[in-house]
């Protein structure tokens, strides 16, 4: 029998990496063609802040808002998101769920889904 279950798709961001380059922001801006101040993806930060092992952390996480529609215009024409396209350190990945999920060795990756 067929399976007929939906296959959902998301984004797994290894945020370790991230560099606060913030092209995923300005191609996603550009994609969505979104007003000023208005974003499909935003990057964070977190610090510089000592940790109570008194190390320093300096957080740079890259996080999908509302707006992120996963570029469904792009991907239906066979290509990829075009952050994921852009990303400078290559720490973003789409694909479906099931499989991004089996990927997450770290603490510092992220899944986002719709
Ligand atoms: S998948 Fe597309 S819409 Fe979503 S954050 Fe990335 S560039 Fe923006
Ligand atoms: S493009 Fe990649 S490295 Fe640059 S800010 Fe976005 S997630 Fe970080």
């Amino acid at each position: 029998m067929q399976d007929t279950k939906e296959v959902r798709y998301g984004l797994l961001i290894d945020y370790d990496y991230c560099t606060n380059c913030h092209t995923c922001e300005v191609a996603c801006k550009k994609e969505l063609n979104l007003p000023v101040g208005q974003y499909g993806i935003r990057v964070l930060e977190d610090g510089p802040r000592q940790t109570t092992t008194g190390e320093w952390e300096w957080t740079y996480i890259p996080l999908p808002t509302s707006e992120c529609n996963l570029c469904e215009d792009r991907v239906k024409m066979g290509k990829l998101p075009t952050c994921v396209h852009h990303c400078q350190s290559g720490i973003m990945e789409f694909g479906p769920v099931e499989e991004l999920a089996k990927k997450m060795t770290k603490a510092t990756m992220v899944l986002f889904s719709k």
